[in-house]
C-alpha cells in the first residue's frame, strides 16, 4: 500500500515528522487504499524555511521564465492525463468523465496564467498618468512572498492549480497542503516539478490534516499570505491566524447557490441545468445550485422532469462508464448528508425523490439523489450548505419574489438564471448578488472569468487577473522626471 508520509520540500522528499497516518480511502469499495502522515508542524516549519530561502531568486526571475515552467506544469499533466483521471475517481469518487473535466480545467489554467505572467511582465513599470507637473511615477507588482495554499477534497488538482498557477506566476514561492481526504492526485504536482527543474523550495507540498499542518501553516511567521478553499468554519480560523500577524488572506468558502426557473422557461431543458448543478460530483461542489426558485406556473411540469431525469440516473462504480454518480467522498460526507436528511424527515418535507425511490449499490458511500419540494425557507436544508446531492425546490409567483428569496442567503457564490428571454435573464441576473451568474447555461467556470463569493462565501478572487492579482503587491516608484 502507499505511504504518503514523506514531505516535499526543497525539491526531495523527506520523511513527515508526523508519528500518526490516516487511511486514505476508495470511496466506492470503501477500502484504504493508501496511509498519508498527519504531518507535524515540524515540517511546516521546513517548507517555509525552503520557500523563504527560494524567494529572492524565484521573485528575480522574468515573467517570460515563470510562464514557461507554468507551460511545462500544463505538459506534465497532459502526460499523466488518463493515470490522473483513473486515479481522481478512485480516490474521490467522482466518475471518469467529471474527473476528465477536473483534469482539463487545471491544465488550461496553468496554461491561461503563463500568458498572465507574460502580461504580468510587459506591464511592470507602466508610467501612471499624474496630474502634479514634472513628476513621474510608475507601477509595479512585486510577489506578495511565501504563500501557504490549503485545499479541499472535492476538485483535486483543481482547487490548488487555481492557487498554484497564479502564485507561481505573480513571482511567489509556495506551500502547498492538499487534503488529506484526497492527497493522492496532487503527487503528481511534486513529479512535474523535479521533472521540469523547478527551482528547490519554489513549491513544497506537504501532506496531513489541519492539525498537522492546515493550522501550523496559517499562523506561521513566514507565511505572507494564506489562500484557503473549503468549508466556513476552518475558513475562519484561518482569518483569525493570520489577523494575529496582519497577514492577507483569500478565502474560498461554502455556498448555497440559487437557479432561478422564470415561467417562460422549457420546463425539460430547464430541468437539464438544474440536474446539472445539484447532481454533478454527487452534489460535492461548493456553487452547487441547491436551491430551485421555479415559478408556480411551470413548478409541476419541471417537478415531473427532475423526477423522470433523477429516476434515470445510474449510481455505480465511478470508474465504470454507465455510471452517472458516485458515492460521496467520505464517510464522514455521507453520514454530514444523512444528519440533513433525518432533520428533513423530523421537519416533515415533502420528498419528490429520495432514498425510498431507488435501490443503492450495496457498497459505497452513496446518498440517494434527492429532491424537497416547497421547503420552507427557515429550514435548516433551504439555509445551509449540504454538501452532497439534496435540491431544495419551492415556487413563486413572480419575478421580483424570485429575486428576494435567491439573495435571502448569508451566502453568494454563484447563481442560475433560465427564463426564454435573455434580456430578462441579464436584468435578473444583474440583481443576484453572486460571484458567478450562468444564464441558460450548465456551470461554466472559464480561466479569464473571476471566481468567488459575495457575503460568507468568502473574500477575494481566484482566476482571470484578479486570481493574479491576489499574489502581487502594488508598487510605485514617485519622484522628480
Ligand atoms: P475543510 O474546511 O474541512 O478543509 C479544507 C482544508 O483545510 C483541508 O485541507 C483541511 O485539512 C484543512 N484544515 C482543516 N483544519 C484546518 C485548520 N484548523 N487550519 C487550516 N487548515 C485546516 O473543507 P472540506 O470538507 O475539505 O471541503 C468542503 C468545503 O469546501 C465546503 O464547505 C465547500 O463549500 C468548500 N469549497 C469551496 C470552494 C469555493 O471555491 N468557494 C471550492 C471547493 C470547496
Amino acid at each position: 500500500m502507499q505511504q504518503l508520509d514523506q514531505q516535499f520540500i526543497d525539491n526531495r522528499w523527506t520523511p513527515s515528522r508526523g508519528e500518526r497516518c490516516l487511511p486514505v480511502m476508495n470511496p466506492y469499495r470503501e477500502e484504504t487504499i493508501a496511509e498519508v502522515s498527519t504531518g507535524h508542524p515540524a515540517d511546516v516549519d521546513a517548507a517555509v524555511a525552503a520557500a523563504r530561502r527560494a524567494l529572492p531568486g524565484w521573485r528575480a526571475t522574468r515573467g517570460s521564465e515563470r510562464a514557461r515552467y507554468l507551460e511545462r506544469f500544463a505538459d506534465g499533466l497532459v502526460r499523466r492525463r488518463e493515470e490522473l483521471i483513473r486515479l481522481s475517481s478512485t480516490n474521490n469518487g467522482k466518475v471518469l468523465a467529471e474527473a476528465a473535466i477536473d483534469i482539463d480545467d487545471a491544465i488550461a489554467c496553468y496554461r491561461y496564467y503563463a500568458g498572465q505572467a507574460r502580461e504580468l511582465e510587459q506591464r511592470q513599470g507602466r508610467l501612471v498618468e499624474v496630474e502634479m507637473a514634472g513628476v513621474e511615477a510608475r507601477c509595479y507588482h512585486d510577489p506578495v512572498g511565501v504563500v501557504g495554499l490549503i485545499t479541499p477534497w472535492n476538485f483535486p488538482l483543481v482547487t490548488s492549480a487555481w492557487k498554484l498557477a497564479p502564485a507561481l506566476a505573480a513571482g511567489c514561492s509556495v506551500v502547498l497542503k492538499p487534503s488529506e481526504v484526497t492527497p493522492l492526485p496532487e503527487r503528481a504536482l511534486a513529479e512535474i516539478a523535479l521533472e521540469i527543474g523547478l527551482p528547490p523550495g519554489v513549491l513544497n507540498l506537504l501532506f496531513g490534516d489541519g492539525e498537522g499542518i492546515g493550522a501550523p501553516l496559517a499562523a506561521h511567521p513566514g507565511i505572507d499570505k494564506v489562500s484557503f478553499t473549503g468549508s466556513n468554519r476552518i475558513g475562519e480560523a484561518v482569518m483569525r491566524a493570520a489577523a494575529e500577524r496582519s497577514a492577507d488572506v483569500s478565502l474560498e468558502l461554502g455556498g448555497k447557490s440559487p437557479i432561478l426557473v422564470m415561467e417562460d422557461a422549457d420546463p425539460g431543458q430547464a430541468a437539464d441545468w438544474i440536474m446539472a448543478g445539484i447532481y454533478f460530483n454527487a452534489g460535492q461542489i461548493c456553487s452547487a445550485t441547491s436551491r430551485l426558485i421555479v415559478h408556480e406556473a411551470i413548478a409541476e411540469a419541471v417537478y415531473a422532469a427532475l423526477a423522470a431525469r433523477i429516476d434515470a440516473l445510474t449510481l455505480g462504480d465511478p470508474l465504470a462508464e454507465e455510471s452517472d454518480m458516485g458515492p460521496l467522498a467520505s464517510a464522514r460526507q455521507r453520514d454530514n448528508v444523512q444528519a440533513y436528511l433525518a432533520i428533513a424527515r423530523q421537519e416533515g418535507l415533502r420528498a419528490i425523490r429520495d432514498a425510498s425511490h431507488r435501490q443503492l449499490p450495496e457498497q459505497g458511500y452513496f446518498v440517494a439523489p434527492t429532491l424537497f419540494r416547497d421547503v420552507p425557507t427557515t429550514s435548516r436544508l433551504w439555509r445551509e450548505e449540504i454538501f452532497g446531492p439534496v435540491l431544495c425546490a419551492r415556487s413563486v409567483s413572480s419575478e421580483a419574489e424570485a429575486i428576494e428569496l435567491a439573495n435571502d442567503s448569508d451566502f453568494g457564490l454563484a447563481a442560475t438564471v433560465v427564463s426564454a428571454d435573455r434580456k430578462r435573464a441579464v436584468r435578473i441576473g444583474r440583481q443576484l448578488q453572486a460571484g458567478s451568474v450562468w444564464l441558460n447555461g450548465e456551470q461554466l467556470v472559464l480561466p479569464e472569468t473571476g471566481w468567488g463569493g459575495f457575503k460568507r462565501s468568502g473574500i477575494g478572487r481566484e482566476l482571470g487577473p484578479w486570481g493574479l492579482s491576489a499574489y502581487l503587491a502594488v508598487k510605485h516608484l514617485v519622484g522628480p522626471a
